[in-house]
């Protein structure tokens, strides 16, 4: 950019380390247009409400995203929607109604949970029915390069053509659904292993004509066609869950480096799932929550989104109530620094450790990031930084003014935590305890000690009072007051 442009500079993107899948280490990012990212996110299929299972692996994304932009890079972000498979077909027509009423509903829930939850929306959200002349076009160009035939109005991906098949989740051809029970409408592929590209249709099920007859795509084909229609036939980061990692991202780069030539993908990133209790999610053991669920339960979005992206992506993320309630008690330590600090006196004399302390907090909390998302180190930081400022708050050393250049950093950190600036309901929210939020707090406490729920009117009254806050109960109702000291 040309000085004087207008503009401020963005700072130079910093080295980042991300552990690629393909390849099995640490890579740094060697973007393939310097300073931007191109990020595909294999989204939701909308045959029901996002379990929170699947909103770790989103949750996941947006904390990449998130630190990628603090780390100086812009990011172009796509992640699909799968309104198209078996599930949503048995669902429509179970319930009899259109695939597109079916999954509107779902959809809607989808994006609801997201903006609940905090998350930066994806620049396109493309739906696999919007984009089934895509799909056809790169089935004709597969067709054409001999990679894949068609047989009975169905059309297959032959494995035995692609040399590569198995190099991102190191499995052997042999092993590809050896001894696998083959089903019945599957007897016209040349071989067991070959996977589906178009579906020839059934009867009664929603159909889209093509040069093989009226059918419907395959789930590995709308992630190819869409990501190429959107970021181009080679991108910079592709990510999903770990059970994506085989076949589906296995398929995916079959099926596009075939009908580019070219490579799909520079970096594959997985998330671990999400367990309960210590036990998987199953409807059977009763474990698997919406976050509708949850909220009913009492938790708080922003104790749920620091839930699901407080544990390292590539560790198993065991989900518990008792743990989410720890994490927003480590919150309110941060609600409570910050409330000290508004109410604080200017010090006699300006402190001379703040900034270089802000300094290297910023440091820490961005170089933690850029090594491979390591939150638990990114948060450490944040902790300590705390930990620091209440001793200086309570030494009368920092007050007044330092408020602000306090607030900016962790307004920075807060751009990737997405937990900072946020009241409980996970809205935008400024600094300290404002007295709206009191007299919400003091209206539950009202509504408790009226079930005679003494523990919890008791809780409420330590919440207060920890951000400084003072209960007076009269015969006339409770009065409050800040805490002078
Ligand atoms: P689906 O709607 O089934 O296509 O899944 C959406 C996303 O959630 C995918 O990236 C999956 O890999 C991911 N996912 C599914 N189950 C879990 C789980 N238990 N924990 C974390 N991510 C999951
Ligand atoms: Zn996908």
């Amino acid at each position: 950019m040309k000085a004087g442009s207008g503009a401020a500079p963005r700072p130079a993107p910093a080295e980042v380390r991300l552990f690629n899948t393909l390849g099995r280490r640490l890579e740094p990012i060697e973007p393939i247009e310097p300073g931007s990212l191109s990020l595909y996110t294999c989204g939701p299929t909308v045959y029901n409400h996002a379990h929170i299972g699947n909103l770790r692996t989103f949750l996941f994304e947006d904390l990449l995203k998130r630190s990628l932009r603090l780390l100086g890079y812009r990011v172009l972000h796509v992640m699909n929607l799968t309104d198209v498979d078996d599930k949503t077909i048995r669902g429509a027509r179970e319930r009899g109604v259109s695939l597109d009423e079916f999954t509107a509903p779902y959809i809607e829930s989808f994006f609801a949970d997201l903006d609940r939850l905090g998350v930066d929306p994806a620049d396109v959200y493309p739906r696999a029915t919007r984009h089934i002349p895509e799909m056809i076009e790169m089935i004709g160009r597969l067709i054409e390069r001999g990679v894949a035939y068609v047989a009975d109005g169905s059309v297959w991906f032959r494995i035995a053509a692609d040399e590569d098949y198995g190099k991102l989740s190191g499995i052997r051809l042999e092993e590809v659904r050896q001894g696998a029970r083959v089903a019945q409408d599957e007897y016209e592929k040349e071989d067991v292993r070959d996977f589906v590209l178009w579906k020839g249709a059934k009867e009664g099920e929603p159909a889209w004509d093509s040069p093989w007859g009226p059918g419907r795509p395959g789930w590995h084909i709308e992630c190819s066609a869409m990501s190429a229609r959107y970021l181009g036939e080679t991108f910079d980061i592709h990510c999903g869950g770990v059970d994506n990692l085989f076949p589906h991202h296995e398929n995916e780069i079959a099926q596009s480096e075939s009908a580019s030539g070219r490579p799909f993908v520079r970096i594959w990133l997985h998330a671990e799932h999400l367990i309960v209790d210590g036990q998987k999610m199953s409807k059977s053991l009763g474990n698997q929550f919406t976050l509708g669920e949850l909220l009913e339960r009492g938790l708080s979005p922003r104790a749920i989104r620091f839930a699901l992206i407080a544990v390292h992506y590539r560790q198993k993320l065991n989900f518990t109530f008792d743990g989410v309630r720890a994490g927003a008690a480590a919150l309110r330590r941060v609600d409570e620094m910050r409330f000290r600090l508004a109410h604080a006196a200017a010090p006699a004399a300006p402190s001379e450790t703040l900034t270089p302390r802000l300094e290297t907090f910023r440091r820490d909390f961005a170089a933690a990031l850029a090594d491979d998302l390591n939150i638990s180190a990114a948060l450490a930081a944040l902790f300590e930084l705390v930990r620091d400022l209440n001793v200086e708050i309570e030494a009368g050393r920092i007050g007044g003014e330092d408020r602000e250049v306090i607030e900016a950093a962790l307004r920075e950190a807060d751009s990737v935590l997405g937990v900072l600036f946020v009241d409980e309901a996970g809205r935008e929210a400024g600094g300290g305890t404002d007295d709206a939020e009191i007299e919400a707090i003091l209206a539950r406490r009202v509504e408790a000690r009226r079930r005679r729920d003494f523990a919890e009117s008791d809780r409420l009254r330590d919440e207060l009072a920890a951000r400084g806050i003072v209960l007076e109960d009269t015969p006339r109702g409770t009065r409050w007051k800040r805490r002078s000291d």
